[in-house]
């Protein structure tokens, strides 16, 4: 019987290579460092109900992904999200309707990648350290010294930092890794116990610390009993309080919200504060994916692309075409 493929990283761009592998009818298992799918599209259970700390919503802009989230819809993984959306800019807050298509999922944004996952074989809470090549097979060892084989070939789908470590095999792939900067974001979340008298539910910032605001009860079929609310730092704000505390995190940016506001913002009942290290590529590739069809090495992930999750989704895509391509 045939060795599996190794997957590393169960975000959009690693379950959207595995599902077409899947498709194509070839063994896979998958890793992950933590306890569940999504990654930077995890939604974050908490006392206050799901909260969407990392991505906010997605649109689609290519025909592939948009009959794919067709399908997703119709499997009620995901709703259109159509926030009452303003801007500020230098302080003025302005309504900004527009007529964009936006999807969440649902009820949480964790509903897509546990769907793709379905039943597919997968160990959680492995951190993947190392990933070395045989005469013809690899091998991969996690950070408690475990080794995890034989596999065929390896799809690593983390973000570029973390996949330079694990792209050592393929000097080329790994030095194009290296050089993708991704950049930081402070992400928080505020619950009220009595609703906001606004009728804002996302904003678009360009202020100094802020770069986006959202009403996140306001997206299809989240519950809780708190008035929740999701705050972005900018990614030079996030970069240049890198190393704060927490608490001192939420005090700024729920000061940066409360002026930004057109209400009375009083004290949270609930806060929560996130550092998301690698959120975002500082700037969008044409790659793809990174192939190294000899040996057997491909890597994804949404810095292959645009940065979005619709580039994460299309890179799993072509990481999976190159690798079936090579068979
Ligand atoms: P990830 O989601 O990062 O998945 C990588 C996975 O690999 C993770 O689950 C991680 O735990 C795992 N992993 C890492 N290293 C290892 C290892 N050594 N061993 C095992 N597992 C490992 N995009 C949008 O389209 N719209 C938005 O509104 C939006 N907002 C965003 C807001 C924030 C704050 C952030 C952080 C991102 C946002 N994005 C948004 C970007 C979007 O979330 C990403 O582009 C997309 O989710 C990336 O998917 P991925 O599979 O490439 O990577
Ligand atoms: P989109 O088309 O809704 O937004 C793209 C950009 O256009 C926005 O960032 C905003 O600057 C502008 N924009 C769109 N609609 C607007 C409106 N009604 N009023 C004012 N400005 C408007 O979505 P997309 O292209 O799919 O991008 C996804 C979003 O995810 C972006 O906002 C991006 O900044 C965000 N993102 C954040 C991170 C992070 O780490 N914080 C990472 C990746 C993406």
């Amino acid at each position: 019987s045939q060795a599996p493929i190794a997957i590393i990283g169960t975000g959009i761009a690693g379950l959207s290579a595995a599902r077409a592998l899947h498709d194509a009818g070839l063994p896979l298992h998958l890793f992950d460092k933590s306890r569940g799918s999504g990654g930077r599209m995890a939604s974050k259970r908490s006392d206050v109900g799901s909260l969407d700390l990392g991505a906010q919503y997605f649109t689609t802009r290519d025909r592939r992904f948009s009959e794919t989230v067709r399908q997703w819809q119709a499997e009620g993984w995901v709703d259109q999200w159509s926030p009452t959306l303003f801007q500020s800019r230098g302080g003025q807050l302005k309504s900004s309707a527009d007529e964009q298509l936006r999807w969440v999922g649902q009820p949480t944004m964790s509903a897509i990648t546990r769907g793709l996952l379905g039943e597919l074989p997968v160990t959680f809470s492995c951190r993947i350290t190392e990933v070395f090549r045989g005469e013809h097979q690899w091998t991969l060892v996690d950070a408690t010294g475990t080794s995890h084989g034989p596999f065929s070939h390896v799809i690593v789908a983390v973000p570029a930092p973390q996949a330079a470590a694990l792209l050592s095999s393929a000097p080329k792939l790994a030095s194009a890794a290296a050089s993708v900067a991704m950049e930081p974001t402070w992400s928080v979340a505020l619950g009220f116990a009595m609703p906001l008298s606004t009728t804002l539910e996302g904003c678009f910032v360009q202020d100094d610390a802020l770069d986006w605001v959202a009403r996140n009860r306001s997206k299809p079929g989240r519950d809780g009993q708190l008035d929740t609310w999701v705050l972005h730092g900018t990614s030079e704000w996030s970069r240049h309080h890198l190393d704060l505390p927490k608490d001192a995190v939420i005090e700024l940016l729920h000061g940066a919200f409360a002026e930004l506001i057109d209400c009375v913002v009083p004290a949270p009942e609930f806060t929560l504060a996130h550092r998301w290290l690698y959120a975002r590529p500082s700037q969008a590739h044409e790659w793809n994916a990174l192939t190294d069809a000899r040996l057997g090495l491909y890597a994804c992930g949404d810095w292959c692309l645009s940065g979005r999750v619709e580039g994460a989704w299309l890179s799993g895509q072509e990481a999976a075409r190159r690798l079936l391509e090579n068979l």
